[in-house]
């Protein structure tokens, strides 16, 4: 089923309207925390770069899915939809983060918290991974083949 592709030319200009505020609301609400030391080679820098991008390919992707399901253009699965960023990778970057902070505040020398905190390491990049794996498929289905290019220049 070719499920998850937009035909742009045949939305109206409410929906266009329609994805671009849904696109600006989303990106507004988001904390964008991200290094702009030239240079920087802080591992956990460079993971924020992932998380950035995980999260715009996230908020793309819903908001096309929105003005898809308004249009009521075919059944959408929901699950595809739905496991981006919030279910799959959330909660692990939590733990990630909570433990990557305990550990500083130990003065970086406690060992238990410090294979704990590699250990959720582990877990959100995987996480991290198989998120992007589904979502670079959903991309290609719900957006990539859809935009002509111009949308981009749009917001
Ligand atoms: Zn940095």
């Amino acid at each position: 089923m070719p499920s998850g592709k937009i035909n742009w030319n045949k939305l109206s200009h409410h929906d266009k309207v329609c994805y671009q505020h849904n696109v600006r609301d989303q990106v507004l609400r988001q904390r964008w925390t991200i290094c702009d030391k030239s240079g920087c080679s802080n591992p956990d820098h460079k993971l924020d770069i992932d998380i950035v991008t995980e999260k715009i390919i996230t908020i793309l992707i819903e908001s096309a899915a929105k003005v898809k399901r308004s249009k009521v253009m075919k059944a959408v699965d929901k699950s595809r939809i739905v496991n981006g960023w919030n279910d799959l990778v959330k909660d692990s970057y939590s733990d990630y983060r909570e433990s990557f902070i305990n550990w500083v505040k130990s003065g970086r020398k406690d060992h238990v918290l410090f294979s704990k905190m590699n250990e959720t390491r582990v877990k959100f990049k995987k996480a991290l991974k198989a998120c992007r794996k589904s979502q670079s498929v959903r991309l290609r289905d719900n957006l990539a083949t859809s935009y002509d290019g111009k949308c981009f220049q749009t917001f």
